[in-house]
């Protein structure tokens, strides 16, 4: 049974989804089926991972409720503005065969075109008055970010979903995070982006790393085991993306053991302030040729 979350609004999240993004369509249901088997009840999509489909699929074929699943999902930057996010939501239900989304957010800040960030919040603002989310949130957004948000929009985003993991703790969006009452969800939460297959050959993985690999041994769990421990300590959510059903299992199995104190400050020390992911600032989102198409 998985630890439960309440965001700023009330609702409850479990803190451990299953991640999707890389997760080939043709494997995506039968990774989302295998977790709710063991389990899980929290899915993390995006309309930009072209798997939204096969996700509603996956919840199908495991026979748990609809309403028992917490799903989420995100708002492509090319759906952005206020009409076109209120039709990005009906894409994403159709696709994945649902009333209502659990949790909607902001893929990115378009900070290049933050007009168009601020009236694609105000189209799920709408979205969560009229009942059809039951949370809103954002994802790679900056304390600076969340700033220029907050004033021009009323509702708190619920979370922010950021890249996070012993290498890029992220220390300033953490503590803006608290600050406004936002949960922080850490993407990348066992440091994939520092191993993906095919992404760069001079990429230390998290997984590798001396410090983790000595704190699992002790306690007789794997690296990635310990990192997700870390977060839920810290009382963040997590998303690990796998499509290996012991690998899933695995990330799962993370609820009776315990971190000592100084365990925890030894992970966040390994920090080194380096994102692996593109630069919310630098990288104007819109110019990557992603549309998302019609369900
Ligand atoms: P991650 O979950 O930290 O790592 C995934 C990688 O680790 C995959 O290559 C997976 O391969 C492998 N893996 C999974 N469990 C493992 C284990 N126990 N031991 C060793 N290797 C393991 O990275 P992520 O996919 O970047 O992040 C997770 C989720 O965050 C994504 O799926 C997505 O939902 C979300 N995300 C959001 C954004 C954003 O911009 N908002 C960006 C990136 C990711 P196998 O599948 O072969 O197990």
């Amino acid at each position: 049974m998985d630890q439960l979350l309440t965001l700023n609004n009330g609702v409850t999240m479990p803190a451990i989804g299953l991640g999707v993004f890389q997760s080939p369509p043709e494997e995506t249901a039968a990774a989302v089926e295998t977790a709710l088997g063991l389990g899980y009840r929290h899915i993390d999509t995006a309309a930009g991972y072209g798997n939204e489909r096969e996700v509603g699929e996956g919840i199908r074929r495991s026979g748990v409720d609809r309403d028992d699943v917490f799903i989420e999902t995100k708002v492509w930057v090319s759906d952005y503005g206020r009409d076109e996010t209120l039709h990005a939501f009906d894409k994403s239900a159709t696709k994945l065969g649902v009333e209502h989304i659990d949790l909607l957010i902001l893929h990115q800040p378009m900070p290049q075109h933050f007009e168009r960030t601020v009236a694609a919040y105000e189209a799920l603002e709408q979205l969560l008055t009229d009942g059809k989310v039951r949370a809103i949130g954002v994802s790679n957004f900056m304390p600076h970010h969340l700033t220029a948000l907050r004033a021009e929009t009323e509702v708190v985003p619920a979370v922010n979903q950021v890249e996070l993991h012993p290498y890029f703790t992220q220390r300033a969006v953490q503590e803006a995070d608290s600050s406004l009452g936002v949960l922080t969800q850490a993407w990348s939460p066992i440091g994939g982006i520092t191993f993906y297959p095919g992404w760069g050959e001079e990429r230390t993985s998290v997984l590798e790393d001396p410090t983790i690999r000595e704190i699992a041994g002790a306690h007789g769990r794997t690296p990635a085991q310990v990192m997700l421990r870390w977060h839920i300590q810290q009382a963040r959510s997590v998303i690990p993306k796998s499509t290996n059903p012991d690998r899933i299992a695995q990330n799962f199995d993370v609820h009776d053991f315990e971190l000592a104190p100084d365990e925890l400050v030894s992970i966040d020390d390994l920090d080194r302030g380096v994102r692996g992911g593109p630069d919310p600032d630098a990288v104007d989102p819109s110019s990557w040729d992603l549309e998302i198409p019609e369900a």
